[in-house]
């Protein structure tokens, strides 16, 4: 917890704002609120960069008169006060760094040529801090270089998501996948990785014998770089997703699924281990959980369907995909389409969970490095890309198996190869 964060009560801010001059930042929170959760180091960050700004966290639910006066409905919302006197535009949902910062540099007035970015120099610089990137930054460090691993959200990665992690080697057999990722950043830290978290790239050259990543506090440089950005999920193809995205459309039940305690219905689409996996996750909250599935079987490992077809609080529509999703303030269910009669049925729900498969997140160099067909990285079996002195690991990188073991192996070949790479260079 921040000390630059303040905790208050309804009547607590009221008397502060009565004779504050100045700016604040009123956040509205809940408690088991996915998003709010995502928020919270966010804006800790926040209240480390704008030491001007009066940073306050008020518990909705505990301070209900106070929200309803102002007119907040969800959690989390955040608010910003000049002189006791509510300015700018509101943030709710699911808050992006790069929402909060703008907002506040636009009430102060900053603009960014006034920002002033910190140079740091380094030997290897990591892009993502998944199993990849750690993996990359332990073996890296252990040879003594000085190595930063520039994570645009929390270290951990898509691993850090799913509720257990059965597969992974050397682990008692099934292992809470944040646990996993806590322990490889508390490694990758103990050899001298530092991590920095809630960067987002602003633009980056790959070219050269110096290698640049500029993110809004730093501009990075240093002659070898790892990319480990690994994968995101694929948007469900269903009109009105957009809409409900974060608000009855998911991608992660770990981080959201807790929303869905005592729901009548859950949706999940998709039919490999993912969505099995996470559907018999999610009968733990919702009262009953139906998985919408394109074909008239699962891809899962036959351990994954078995638990889910003899789970009571499970069933599978087969042959079916959304077309579109239904309610106004609230999803209220999904129409689907049986590919094989092309009949049209509406399915009622109160939440949405989509594993139809990932993308490569390239967004960034996409157009410095060479990419295959789908858009992921090509590379050879030591991990060099197309670019002399950029290496890449992980699920963001052309090949057929992502998992957290291959991921990881991709992560110790590219770093031993980026130290060969950095010691030939500095001996020519
Ligand atoms: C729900 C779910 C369940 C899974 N279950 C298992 C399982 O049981 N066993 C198993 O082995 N695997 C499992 N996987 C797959 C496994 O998590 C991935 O294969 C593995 O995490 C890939 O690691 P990575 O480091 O390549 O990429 P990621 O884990 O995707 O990490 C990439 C990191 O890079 C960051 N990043 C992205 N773009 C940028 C950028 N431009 N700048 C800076 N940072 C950036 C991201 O924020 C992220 O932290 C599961 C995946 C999911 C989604």
């Amino acid at each position: 917890m921040s000390e630059r964060i303040l905790h208050l009560s309804a009547k607590e801010f009221e008397d502060e704002l009565k004779d504050f001059k100045g700016l604040i930042a009123l956040d509205f929170f809940s408690e088991e609120c996915p998003p709010c959760a995502q928020l919270a180091p966010i804006y800790v960050r926040m209240a480390e960069k704008f030491p001007d700004v009066k940073f306050v966290k008020m518990l909705r639910q505990a301070n209900r008169p106070l929200a309803e006066k102002l007119g907040v409905k969800g959690s989390p919302t955040v608010l910003f006060f000049h002189n006791g006197e509510e300015v700018g535009q509101r943030l709710s949902g699911y808050i992006s760094i790069t929402q909060a910062r703008l907002a506040l540099e636009g009430l102060q007035g900053i603009t960014p040529e006034e920002i002033v970015k910190e140079k740091v120099s380094a030997d290897v610089l990591i892009l993502g801090g998944g199993p990849a990137g750690l993996t990359s930054a332990t073996y890296a460090s252990r040879a003594k270089l000085r190595v930063i691993v520039v994570e645009a959200g929390l270290a951990g990665g898509q691993a850090a998501t799913t509720y257990h992690i059965a597969n992974y080697p050397g682990t008692p057999g099934v292992l809470g996948g944040k646990e996993l990722m806590n322990n490889m950043i508390d490694q990758a830290k103990g050899f001298g990785t530092e991590i920095h978290d809630l960067q987002e790239v602003v633009s980056l050259d790959l070219k050269g014998d110096r290698k640049r990543i500029i993110t809004e506090d730093f501009e990075y440089e240093a002659p070898v770089v790892i990319l480990a950005t690994g994968a995101e999920s694929r948007r469900l193809p269903a009109d009105g997703e957009a809409d409900f995205r974060g608000n009855g459309i998911h991608y992660c039940a770990t981080c959201d699924g807790a929303m869905y305690q005592d729901a009548e219905e859950v949706i999940v689409v998709g039919g490999g281990n993912s969505a099995v996996e996470e559907a018999v996750y999610l009968t733990k909250f919702a009262k009953h959980v139906t998985i919408i599935h394109q074909f008239d079987h699962f891809q899962a490992s036959k351990t994954a369907q078995e638990e889910a077809l003899a789970n009571q609080k499970l069933s599978v529509i087969w042959d079916s995909e959304p077309r579109s999703i239904v309610g106004e303030k609230h999803l209220t269910g999904v129409v689907i389409e049986n590919i094989k009669t092309h009949t049209l049925s509406t399915v009622s729900a109160n939440g949405v969970f989509v594993y139809i498969g990932m993308q490569p997140r390239t967004s960034s160099f996409a157009d410095q490095i060479k990419l295959n067909q789908w858009g992921y990285v090509e590379a050879d079996d030591e991990m060099h890309t197309n670019l002399s002195g950029v290496f890449v690991a992980g699920d963001v990188r052309s090949k057929t198996v992502r998992q957290v073991a291959t991921a990881v192996g991709d992560g110790a070949v590219a770093a031993v190869n980026a130290e060969r790479y950095f010691a030939s260079r500095k001996s020519s």
